[in-house]
Parts: structure tokens; C-alpha cells; sequence
């Protein structure tokens, strides 16, 4: 098994009801790393900072076993950087700032290492970086996942129209879905999509759950009411951090097996918005993924 995570190591600024956080760690592929290494032994982060990022975290990452040698250090770069407002409901944000920084020029080279990945996740990044990781495989990985949101739609459809062609999962959120279709229904959009190159596509419904489509089955994965809701941002990263983390593990591809990595997914996202930033998802016990697991089995489980 081998697991490669592309996608942004950032620092992030959040607003929510609740507080605000001032300038903490963030970024798709810091998330979606942490939430997996409570799957696998071994996962490779690829991506950039600048050196104002703090070496106390690529440290962290190391003891949770994620791989840091992909991530390039830029001298004298600032790390990118974005700040999020949440509404009250906390279903919804406002982008404050978005600022690229290092990320405007990252022109990944790939370990040799990663190049062999079974598994690989393109996290949200430009499109063209997700497409240059691709092209650098040795092989093609047994899946592909690529996560993505509507910055991207909104200044390189046509690119991101391009890697779209060469994966195997895709993972949104709804509103994503309907931008990228042109459809408001999601059955529709996801037949639409599945017409772009995608042979599976998850739709994230944020405290509403997620629906994973084939071309002939869907699969609907509760999100877990939750008593405290602190800070949503990364709960989407987590989530598929957690898919492709447990799909590495049982290396088993079939859509029973990703019914099941969808829960372990919504696991992940239901601890990760309990805390602000990176905090929760960083410590999880693997007593406590078992507990949740059983929840959501008892959640929706009935008799008739
Ligand atoms: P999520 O809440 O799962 O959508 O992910 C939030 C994370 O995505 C934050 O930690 C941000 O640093 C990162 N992020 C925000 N905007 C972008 C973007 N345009 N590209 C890549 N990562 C981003």
C-alpha cells in the first residue's frame, strides 16, 4: 500500500460564530493527511510552503507518520494563505482572502517514491499541479481521488476540465456539483459529470451528509448530529482523507467497500469540525473512530 496526498499546506485565518482563530496551520492536503494517517502507516504529503511555516509542524506530521520530503520549502516564500467567514447556520462561508503566494509558481517535481503510489489523492490545489502529478506516475495508480471547489471552476474550468478526464473519483460539495454540471438536480449533475471522466462521484452535503454515485447505484452517508459544531473548515478534506485512507488499508475497490470508506470519511469530518483548525483531527484515538463508527451504524440502522 502506498498513499501520496497532493494539495495545499496553508495558513489559514477563520471566523465562525464561535471566535476567531488568527493565523493557524491549514490547507487541503495537511487535513486530508492527518485524517488518513489514522488509517495507514504511511502517507506522502506533496506540496509547498514558504519558510515563514513553522518547522514544529512538518515535525508533527512526521511523528504521525506523513512523509514531508514531497513538500518544498521555498526560501524567503510565504506560504499560501486564505481566510474564511461562517454564517451563522456554519453550512455556509464567505472567502475573505485567498492569497497563492508560493503556490503561484509550484511546479511540482515528485519524489521518485511517490511516483509508485497505489493510491493518490489530488486535493484541492490548480488544476494544472493536480494534471503535472498525474503525468509524473510511474504507473497508473490502482485510484485516483480528486478533490476540488469553485475558486478553481471559477479561473481554470478548462484545466480542471482536463484532469477530470483522467480520474476515478471525484468529491465536491453540492453547490460544486451543480456549478460544474449546469444542473440542479443532483442525480442530473452526477450523470453529467460522470460524462466528464469520473467513474465515481461523491457529493459533500456538509451537516446533511454525503451521497456517493456510480453509473447505477448511490449510496446516502448520514453526517452525525453533532453536539458541538465548532469550526467546519477541513471537514471536507477530512472526509477524504478518511475515504482514500481506508481504501488504501483493505485495498479492496468495489463500491460495497467505498460505502464503507464513506463512513469512515463522515467519521473523520465529525471530529474534525468539534475543535477550531487542525487540533481535533490531530489526536483521535482509535477507540474513539470505533465509537463513532458504531453511531453512525446505529444512526441509520432500523427494522421493518
Ligand atoms: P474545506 O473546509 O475542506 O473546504 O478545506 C479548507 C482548507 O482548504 C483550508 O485549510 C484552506 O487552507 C484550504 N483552501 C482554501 N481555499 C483553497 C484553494 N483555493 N485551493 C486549495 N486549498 C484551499
Amino acid at each position: 500500500m502506498s498513499l501520496v496526498i497532493v494539495g495545499t499546506v496553508a495558513f489559514d485565518e477563520l471566523i465562525t460564530p464561535f471566535g476567531k482563530s488568527g493565523k493557524i496551520v491549514g490547507g487541503s492536503a495537511t487535513y486530508a493527511s492527518l485524517s488518513a494517517s489514522n488509517f495507514v502507516g504511511e502517507t506522502k504529503i506533496v506540496s509547498i510552503v514558504g519558510e515563514d511555516f513553522p518547522e514544529e509542524q512538518l515535525q508533527k506530521f512526521k511523528e504521525k507518520g506523513i512523509k514531508t520530503e514531497g513538500i518544498e520549502i521555498v526560501k524567503e516564500g510565504k506560504t499560501f494563505f486564505w481566510k474564511g467567514e461562517y454564517h451563522n447556520d456554519m453550512n455556509s462561508r464567505d472567502t475573505l482572502d485567498t492569497q497563492l503566494n508560493v503556490l503561484a509558481d509550484f511546479n511540482p517535481a515528485l519524489p521518485e517514491d511517490c511516483k509508485e503510489a497505489e493510491f493518490l489523492m489530488l486535493g484541492n490545489l490548480t488544476p494544472a499541479v493536480q494534471m503535472s502529478v498525474l503525468k509524473q506516475m510511474n504507473k497508473r495508480p490502482k485510484l485516483v481521488i480528486l478533490d476540488t471547489m469553485n475558486f478553481w471552476m471559477d479561473i481554470a474550468m478548462a484545466e480542471l476540465k482536463e484532469v477530470l478526464k483522467e480520474i476515478d473519483v471525484l468529491t465536491i460539495n453540492d453547490e460544486e456539483a451543480r456549478q460544474l454540471s449546469g444542473e440542479y438536480s443532483l442525480v442530473k449533475a452526477a450523470a453529467k459529470i460522470f460524462e466528464m471522466g469520473p467513474k465515481y462521484l461523491i457529493i459533500k452535503k456538509g451537516e446533511h451528509g454525503a451521497l456517493l454515485f456510480s453509473k447505477d447505484e448511490v449510496f446516502f452517508a448520514p453526517a452525525l448530529p453533532l453536539e458541538e459544531v465548532f469550526d467546519p473548515t477541513g471537514a471536507g478534506d477530512s472526509f477524504a482523507g478518511g475515504f482514500i485512507g481506508y481504501l488504501a488499508k483493505t485495498r479492496d475497490i468495489s463500491f460495497d467497500n467505498m460505502k464503507r470508506a464513506v463512513i469512515n470519511g463522515s467519521a473523520m469530518a465529525s471530529f474534525c469540525v468539534e475543535k477550531f483548525g487542525i487540533q481535533r483531527i490531530e489526536g483521535i484515538q482509535d477507540a474513539e473512530l470505533k465509537e463513532r463508527l458504531r453511531q453512525f451504524i446505529s444512526l441509520s440502522q432500523f427494522d421493518m
